[in-house]
């Protein structure tokens, strides 16, 4: 198991981001994302986009992310610049996951207090430069799954965009449900 931990959030200023955390776990192979109780916008806008593009993904808001973090029975890795290098803890991720153990990924929106970067097994950086959480989490994600993630199939999609090399294709799929 692999969920996402999105802490903290500024209703408006950080809609976007935030949605955008959810759509980056969706898309990239996490089985679901937790939201503060802020955020029950953007959850509900990738509880749509599951319900059209497919699943199964798995979107909580919860009225206590830290407990969350506090009680999560596994390992726990907080994505931050100031961590050590992803490429270093990769190993560790994929062992952890290779035992089955669920692992938590948590990522910030402003300051993250420091009680989760003791509680964290990992603080983990993508590059110690600042960017941005659904950037830090896209290539994590993609290191620990190893590129497997890019050939997922999704289950009881209405929707299933056809590759094309020019244009656009979405067939209507929902009949296939
Ligand atoms: N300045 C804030 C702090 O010190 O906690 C973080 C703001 S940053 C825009 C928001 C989130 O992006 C962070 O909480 C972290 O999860 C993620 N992030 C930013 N840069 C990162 C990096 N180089 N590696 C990993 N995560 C990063």
């Amino acid at each position: 198991e692999v969920a996402v931990l999105r802490l903290g959030h500024r209703p408006g200023r950080d809609d976007r981001m935030t949605t955008h955390v959810g759509l980056t776990a969706r898309a990239l192979g996490a089985d679901g994302v937790v939201f503060g109780p802020e955020a029950s916008s953007p959850a509900d806008t990738v509880r749509d986009i599951t319900d059209r593009f497919g699943g199964p993904f798995d979107v909580e808001v919860t009225d206590s992310p830290k407990a969350v973090i506090r009680d999560w029975d596994g390992v726990v890795v907080h994505l931050t610049m100031y961590g050590l290098p992803v490429q270093d803890v990769e190993g560790d991720l994929r062992d952890a996951l290779d035992d089955r153990t669920p692992v938590l990924f948590v990522v910030g929106a402003e300051k993250v207090p420091f009680d989760v970067y003791e509680r964290a097994d990992h603080n983990v950086a993508v590059t110690n430069q600042p960017h941005s959480e659904v950037a830090s989490l896209a290539v994590t994600l993609d290191r620990l799954f190893d590129g497997r993630e890019l050939d997922r199939e999704w289950e009881d999609a209405d929707r299933t965009v056809v590759p094309k090399e020019t244009g656009k294709k979405v067939e209507d799929t929902s009949g296939e449900r």
